[in-house]
């Protein structure tokens, strides 16, 4: 372990997929989903990922569990470069950063028992080889997520969105990872439940000492749980910095639709251009729909600005922000690599 380290860091991550289309000697084209995002998180931190549908916040999740390799850029998990790793020494790493799906009910094998599922991973990183003390792991992590130990035997079908979703999560820390990331693991439950697994995590984070990486459209759940927020519109990471501060007082107009509520909802069409490559002049991708743009909008790309190391805004703010100066070099693209301190 390096505590002097963010247990998580995202370094210029940036994906690009192949569209349909074009004959077989016609050039490629390309999306560019996520492009240059950085980011880090620390231990027992809570980073919230916010954007509207399509806007590449499962594709970065993807990334950091490498289920998805990224084109360019690289993902430190304590150090590690886990880009570089694959085979035996990625299996040994993966143990130690596990994901939460959105859908519980497509998450589950349907035909596997509660205790099979929850043992998988223990059978599979060979914890707890002893099928009796393997039994007793998954009766306690049952009951460390709100279920009974009497429900190993039952199917998932048995079980509410709310159920099945504890199941999930029990399945992901079962062998004790320090890293969660969560895709939009509440935007199928009704309030109620999905405020009792926003407390899981909570509890998971505070007393199994986890960091979380939250990727979410649910603004007042991210204010509640995110120690830090960035923003994300069409693969670019617009603003970011601790959550108070940036969803009080937004400074990208973006981030202000987020603050003000007026983000569509997970599974709506996202915008028509949502997720394609900027234009080619590299002008600001919010443009269209900027509602403060100013003259300089239609000339240069907008820069990176970061005002007291914690916060940063990729936007042309109107003059008289003094406070706000170019992000550094070092920094470039990096919102979050200053250590993070947790506020819970
Ligand atoms: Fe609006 Fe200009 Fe900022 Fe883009 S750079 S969000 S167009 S003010």
């Amino acid at each position: 372990m390096r505590p002097d380290l963010p247990l998580l860091q995202a370094e210029s991550l940036s994906r690009e997929f192949d569209l349909p289309g074009g004959g077989i000697f016609a050039r490629k084209r390309r999306l560019e989903a996520v492009s240059e995002v950085s980011f880090s998180i620390g231990r027992q931190e809570v980073l919230g990922l916010v954007g509207e549908s399509g806007s590449g916040k499962t594709t970065i999740g993807r990334m950091v569990m490498r289920l998805l390799p990224p084109t360019r850029g690289r993902i430190l998990f304590d150090g590690v470069d886990l880009t570089a790793l694959s085979g035996r020494a990625l299996r040994a790493q993966r143990r130690r950063f596990q994901m939460v799906f959105q859908d519980p009910y497509a998450s589950l094998n349907p035909r596997m028992r509660v205790r099979e599922i929850v043992e998988e991973p223990l059978v599979v990183h060979g914890i707890e080889p002893d099928s009796s003390s393997r039994r007793d792991r998954v009766a306690r992590l049952l009951e460390r997520v709100g279920l009974s130990s009497r429900d190993m035997e039952r199917l998932p079908r048995e079980f509410s969105g709310g159920g099945r979703q504890r199941i999930g999560i029990a399945r992901a820390i079962a062998c004790g990872p320090e890293l969660l990331v969560a895709d939009e693991p509440i935007a199928s439950l009704d309030l109620s439940m999905g405020a009792q697994i926003i407390n899981l995590f909570s509890s998971l984070v505070d007393t199994d000492a986890m960091s979380l990486l939250f990727i979410s459209h649910d603004i007042p759940m991210v204010r509640y749980l995110s120690d830090r927020v960035a923003v994300l519109y069409r693969g670019r990471i617009v603003e970011s910095g601790p959550t108070r501060d940036v969803l009080d007082d937004p400074r990208h107009p973006y981030t202000r639709l987020l603050a003000e509520g007026t983000l569509p909802e997970a599974g709506e069409a996202a915008p028509s251009n949502a997720g394609s490559e900027p234009g080619p002049t590299g002008l600001c991708a919010f443009l269209p729909r900027c509602d403060r743009a100013l003259p300089e909008c239609r000339l240069a790309p907008p820069p990176r600005l970061s005002e007291g190391e914690v916060r940063e805004v990729l936007c042309h703010l109107p003059r008289g922000e003094s406070s706000w100066s170019p992000v550094t070099l070092l920094s470039q693209g990096s919102p979050s690599d200053v250590p993070a301190t947790p506020s819970r």
